[in-house]
Parts: structure tokens; sequence; C-alpha cells
């Protein structure tokens, strides 16, 4: 086992893995910008260096300050969070060669699922069903239309770099194809330095279905089940639940199965995320993240296992606690991401937090860094706290969280706590019958 791990993150995930580190008895360094010297995760390590000024690019996507910053402390291992360096192939491959251990995939794994056309074709090999689209990448707009003929309007054009929503473009028919083409290129240049771009059917109603894998790095893999994260706001997550109230029993053994199968194949090491639309009955692959989750708690509550510990166990080359047929599923959960915005138009809204009051009760987790006195600084995203409610049905799990959302209180800034209120009360998400483009229209419906 590691004897001290470095947390290469801020904000309420630094917290989360710090919490996992200390139940297992590691000791804990943090790593911090100037703007974070007051966050809680920097006051509960037991060590933390500063590794430079507020943008991230000069901290925490430094990758030569927080190696230094692992020599410095005698760190052995690194967690990296999501988001920052969680899916940089060259941090991996660097802490690799300093004999630091990554928490994570190899470089060749992130590699190979960060680049979009790669993944699918990977994923298509391991039998994992994919969205019909082009093979790999298009560069000719006569190809592209020769394509998007053949599977039929309306496409979508994907950066193949893409990420976080970015660089995506729908056409409707061939006429909007060149401008749509041309589009998604730039903007994929521009945002990742690469215009690699490929096309897809553009699905018109499915979910955002998506299984939470492990690999123990020796062959084996195993399914904690699905999240359903269709309710997004320009491709970005919402609110999470698991199960999802589309699936039935065998559906879920099946797509997990599928999934199972083919990380134990990848030789795949650590927690995975396999990307699923799902329409009439299909599964269609969009995309692999080969790290943990922002909504990892939903999974966390209905299975009781900490999925953190299972990453710092398969790292240090102690294998997965739990066997396929251990992992079981309890009951219904929901995540809702309090964000730092203005619950209508979204446009953040940092500032100074005068007070903040979390519910609690059975069945509640809040996952956050802040606290009463708290200055969101202006340089991260938005994202200031997770609330997970957990009850034994969807219904259970709905009422709790209708009350968890009465009590929560976040002064001095604006938050998308009133989102959630609203939408606990409405009779579409009551139901479960949603698809991923139900929240942009309730959103536009009520303006
Ligand atoms: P990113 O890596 O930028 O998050 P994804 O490939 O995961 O991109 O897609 C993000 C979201 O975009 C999906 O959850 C879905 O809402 C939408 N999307 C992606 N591909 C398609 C598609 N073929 N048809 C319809 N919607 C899509």
């Amino acid at each position: 086992m590691f004897q001290k791990i470095l947390i290469a993150n801020r904000g309420e995930i630094a917290l989360r893995v710090l919490r996992a580190c200390k139940e297992l008895g590691i000791q804990t360094v943090v790593v911090h910008s100037t703007a974070d010297a007051d966050a809680m995760h920097v006051r509960l390590a037991d060590e933390s260096v500063c590794i430079g000024p507020p943008p991230s690019r000069d901290s925490y996507l430094n990758i030569h300050q927080i190696v230094a910053a692992c020599e410095i402390t005698g760190a052995d291992a690194v967690h990296p969070g999501y988001g920052f360096l969680s899916e940089n192939a060259k941090f991996a491959d660097i802490l690799a060669a300093h004999n630091i251990t990554f928490i994570g995939p190899t470089g060749d794994h992130i590699r190979i699922m960060g680049d979009k056309i790669e993944a699918k074709r990977t994923a298509k090999r391991l039998g994992i069903p994919v969205v019909p689209g082009s093979d790999g990448a298009v560069t000719e707009d006569k190809e592209a239309k020769r394509i998007a003929a053949a599977i039929g309007y309306p496409v979508i054009i994907k950066a193949s770099a893409g990420g976080g929503g970015r660089g995506m473009k729908v056409a409707r028919s061939e006429a909007d194809l060149e401008v749509a083409l041309q589009t998604a290129r730039s903007e994929a240049g521009a945002a990742f330095g690469d215009d690699a771009v490929y096309i897809e059917k553009y699905l018109q109603k499915p979910r955002h279905i998506e299984v939470q894998v492990f690999g123990d790095g020796a062959g084996r893999g195993v399914h904690f089940g699905e999240r359903d994260c269709s309710l997004q706001r320009r491709h970005q997550k919402v609110w999470e639940e698991a199960p999802s109230p589309a699936l039935n029993a065998e559906e879920r053994a099946h797509i997990g199965g599928v999934c199972a199968r083919a990380i134990a194949d990848l030789g795949y090491s650590g927690a995975g995320t396999i990307e699923f639309l799902y329409e009439d009955g299909q599964f269609y692959f969009i995309e692999m993240n080969t790290r943990l989750q922002v909504e990892h708690p939903v999974t966390e509550a209905i299975t009781g296992i900490d999925l953190v510990h299972e990453q710092i166990r398969v790292a240090s080359g102690g294998g997965l606690s739990v066997r396929q047929e251990d992992i079981r599923f309890h009951g219904h959960a929901i995540e809702c991401r309090i964000n730092a915005e203005d619950p209508r138009t979204f446009t953040p809204s940092p500032g100074t937090i005068t007070h903040f009051h979390t519910p609690g009760g059975l069945g509640i987790r809040v996952d956050s860094g802040v606290y009463s006195g708290y200055k969101i600084p202006p340089y991260y995203d938005s994202l200031i706290g997770k609330l997970i409610v957990h009850g034994r049905n969807r219904v259970e799990c709905m009422m709790r969280l209708r009350r968890a959302l009465d009590e929560f209180v976040v002064d001095g800034i604006k938050t998308t706590l009133p989102l959630f209120r609203d939408l606990v009360g409405n009779a579409d998400i009551a139901n479960g019958d949603y698809d991923i483009h139900w929240l942009e229209k309730y959103l536009a419906e009520g303006d």
C-alpha cells in the first residue's frame, strides 16, 4: 500500500480523495494555487505545497511543479481527481518515469480513449455497440456528404479530441453540412489544437446512460451498474441517477456484462466509465472516460462500495476488493450538481458565501469543499457541491431529495439550487420520463 498520496486537484473532489486516503491510513499531500490557500482540502491535508498563481495552466496543469511537489514531500502516488491532468497521458508517463504511481490507467489506455475516433474503433473491436457513422476522421466535404446520406440526416459532427461538450455541430440536411463541418473543425482546432472531426448519426431522443467499470490490470473486469445522466444543459450533466429509470434488469445485466468483458480484454487498470446513448432499446457507445467521474457517488450509494478505495487498491497492486457477484444494487440514488451560477441563465456567480448550511439525515450525502465565509475564486469551474440522496426506491429517493433541497442554504451567491427545487416537483421527472433534450426544452419554455 502507498505511504503518501499527492492529490493533484482542488474543490470537492480533492476533499473526496483526501477522505478516502485518511480512512486507509495513507498520508496526504495537496497542491494548491495561491487562490486556494484557504481551501478546505488545504486545511485538512497532512501537508500542502503551493504550486503557482491562480490560472490553471500555471498551477493545477503544471506538470513540472506537481512532480517537484511529489519529490519534495516524498509522495509515492498521485490521485488526479477529474478534469485537470486526470486524462493527460503525458502526465501518467512522466510520473511512471519518476517511479511515482499514477492512480489511474496506463498512459497508453488514456491515449486510446482520449482520441474519440480511436476509442470508437477500439470499442467496436471489443464488441461494444457504437453509433453508426464514419469509420474515422472525415477530411473531404464530398466524402462527408456521401457518409451523411448513407446514415441519414440529421447527423452530428464531433471533434476527435473533443471533451466537455465542445466541438459538436448538428447538420439537419445536406445544406447545413458544409458549414457544420467548417465550424466544428475550427472550434476543435482552437479548443484542442487538433481539427480532426468525424460524423455520427444524430439520435433524436436518446438517454445518456453510462456504465461504471473497473479493471484490475491483470485481465479482470467488473461493472458497478449504470448511471442515467440524461438531464443535461449544453451537453453538461446537471442531475444524475442510478439505476436508470429506463432500463430493466435484463438490459442492465446485458450492457454491464458487455462492458466488463471489454475492460478485461483491454487489460485495463482502475476506474473507467463507458458512455452510451440509449434509444429504442439499443445502446450506442459514444466515449470512455478513463478516470473517476463527478457523478460516481450515486454508484457508491447503491452499491455501498467506496470507488476511491478501489482505485487506490488497484493502483497499489492490491487488486479489487470485490468480484462481480459481490456487487449488489440497493435502492435508488440521485445527485444534483450545485453550481455557483444563476439558476436560469447559468452565468457564473463567484463571490463570498455568507452562510452555508447543508441538509442531513438518513440517505443524505453532501460532497463540498466550501463553508460559511468561503470566497469562491473566479478562476475555476463553478461546481461548489454535490447533493447525493439515497432511498429504498425512486419514490422514496425523490421525497427525500425534495426535503433535503428545502434544508439546503447557500447565501451570498447565486446557485442552481432553485432549479433542482423546480425539477423535483415536475411530473416528467417524477415519472423518470426524460431524454437528453428535456432540460433544454424545459428551460426554454420557462423564459
Ligand atoms: P464530450 O466528450 O464533449 O462530453 P460526448 O461524446 O460524451 O462528448 O457527448 C456529450 C453529449 O452530446 C451526449 O451526452 C449527448 O447529449 C450529445 N451527443 C453526443 N453524440 C450524440 C449523437 N450521436 N446523437 C445525439 N446526441 C449526441
